[in-house]
């Protein structure tokens, strides 16, 4: 019997399902977490009693936001090092950081500080890819967020794991802990990328991940020096060599992906490897521009991913759609290609694909999980509503949005958080900030 504990009323509602129109003056009905029903006002609407009702009235309904990559405890080194390249922020400022300061502590508090951030911004599933993730996993837990956490898994000492022999058996060890813990968090592997991990190390970790039918994540051909390295170490061009490696299907998320040759594009998708776009990442570490539209022309399914804190410097995927849209538009010299709706549904439906959770969220339909946002158009840069897809990408920020749920749980009202200490968060990361500091 349809009885929903929440009520979503009186707004524009955008469902994302396939030739859908905005929806006005809609109602949705939440029960046991999932999506019960969607109501206009020529339905007949039968009273429910006891149910939570939202007042969505002036404000767009939509799917929440999924955030196809990211490092979340990053947000511990925001705005540390900037302006540099790839190679030395790397390796001169990022991983020295994070062997010296990272531990399940600050771990913790960075990822809860991100988790913050997404929430406040309108995301509601998160990929993450770091170390530490026990703590990560807890940090996820305790925002209420949707996740895939994954092990980072790299050849040489790395945070947590000092011994690199052992970095599969810790990530097989994070993946048994995690396994059935929750109905939000899967665990799974982050392979760093093919310059620092070796062959056997890439097909292990993809046995693993087949063993456990989770997804692998890996960072490939984010920039020209690691395919050249790839080549001159291997012979063949990326792709081709973790084809070669056995690498290739639906459980690989290829992330950057920004130089890559057509033949490489052609086997990525014949292959039904999902990719993940992280444009401002790759204009901010100046690693290049991915083709997009070529690779959607191809049919690749691809997210959107904001990617580490440290080269972003924010974990909004309202500016991230917005930042994807246009730079495809001035690499191509092309208006027309990557339109909003391309932009939108690659941070919601698509990116839920590329992490194998299209039949659970990224629309707004019955049977779904009420993952939901609502976006407050109460502001003068939000109005007129010509075309919500168009404001939603284009005209608004993370700011404007208003309620967050995940699972029908309420994360935030009315921009409160409803769960978190907001304070505490921040007060902790700006402790764990000095000493990074000093
Ligand atoms: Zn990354």
């Amino acid at each position: 019997m349809l009885q929903p504990d929440l009520i979503i009323e009186g707004g524009t509602l955008l469902t994302l399902k396939e030739g859908e129109k905005p929806l006005h003056h809609a109602t949705v009905l939440i029960q046991g977490g999932k999506i019960a029903g969607v109501l206009t006002p020529k339905d007949k609407r039968p009273s429910f009693h006891g149910a939570e009702v939202l007042d969505a009235k002036d404000t767009l309904i939509m799917p929440g936001l999924v955030n196809a990559h990211g490092h979340t405890a990053m947000t511990l080194f925001r705005g540390l090092a900037d302006d540099l390249p790839l190679r030395q922020w790397l390796f001169e400022k990022i991983f020295p950081a994070e062997a010296r300061y990272l531990n399940e502590e600050t771990v913790y508090w960075g990822a809860l500080l991100g988790c913050l951030e997404m929430i406040a911004s309108g995301t509601t599933t998160v990929s993450d890819g770091y170390f530490y993730q026990d703590a990560t996993a807890r940090a996820f837990q305790k925002a209420g967020l949707r996740a895939l956490v994954a092990q980072g898994v790299i050849d040489f000492p790395a945070p947590g794991v000092p011994d690199p022999t052992q970095n599969l058996a810790v990530g097989k060890a994070f993946i048994e802990r995690w396994t059935g813990v929750s109905d939000l968090i899967r665990p799974g592997l982050f392979c760093h990328s093919l310059t620092t991990c070796s062959d056997r190390t890439l097909q292990e970790a993809m046995k693993i991940s087949l063993a456990c039918s989770l997804p692998l994540q890996i960072h490939l051909s984010e920039t020209r020096e690691e395919v050249e390295e790839v080549l001159r170490r291997s012979g063949k061009p990326p792709v081709a060599h973790l084809r070669d490696l056995g690498l290739l299907n639906e459980h690989l998320i290829a992330v950057h992906a920004v130089h890559l040759e057509d033949e490489e594009i052609e086997i990525l998708a014949e292959n039904r490897v999902g990719l993940v776009h992280c444009p401002e990442s790759n204009m901010k570490l100046a690693s290049g521009m991915a083709r997009i539209t070529e690779m959607l022309r191809k049919g690749l399914v691809i997210g959107l991913g904001t990617d580490g804190c440290a080269s972003n410097n924010n974990l909004d995927l309202f500016k991230e759609m917005d930042t994807a849209a246009k730079l495809d538009k001035v690499r191509t010299l092309d208006p027309v290609n990557l339109q909003a709706a391309t932009a939108l549904k690659m941070a919601t439906i698509r990116g839920a694909k590329v992490l194998g959770l299209d039949t659970e969220i990224g629309t707004i339909e019955v049977g779904k999980k009420a993952d939901i946002i609502t976006v407050d158009l109460r502001k003068p840069h939000l109005v007129p509503l010509y075309n919500p897809i168009s404001t939603i990408v284009y005209s608004a920020s993370g700011a404007d949005v208003k309620d967050v749920m995940v699972n029908g749980r309420v994360l935030m009202k009315d921009r409160s958080f409803t769960g978190l200490d907001a304070e505490e968060v921040m007060a902790k990361v700006r402790e764990i900030s000095d000493r990074i500091r000093s």
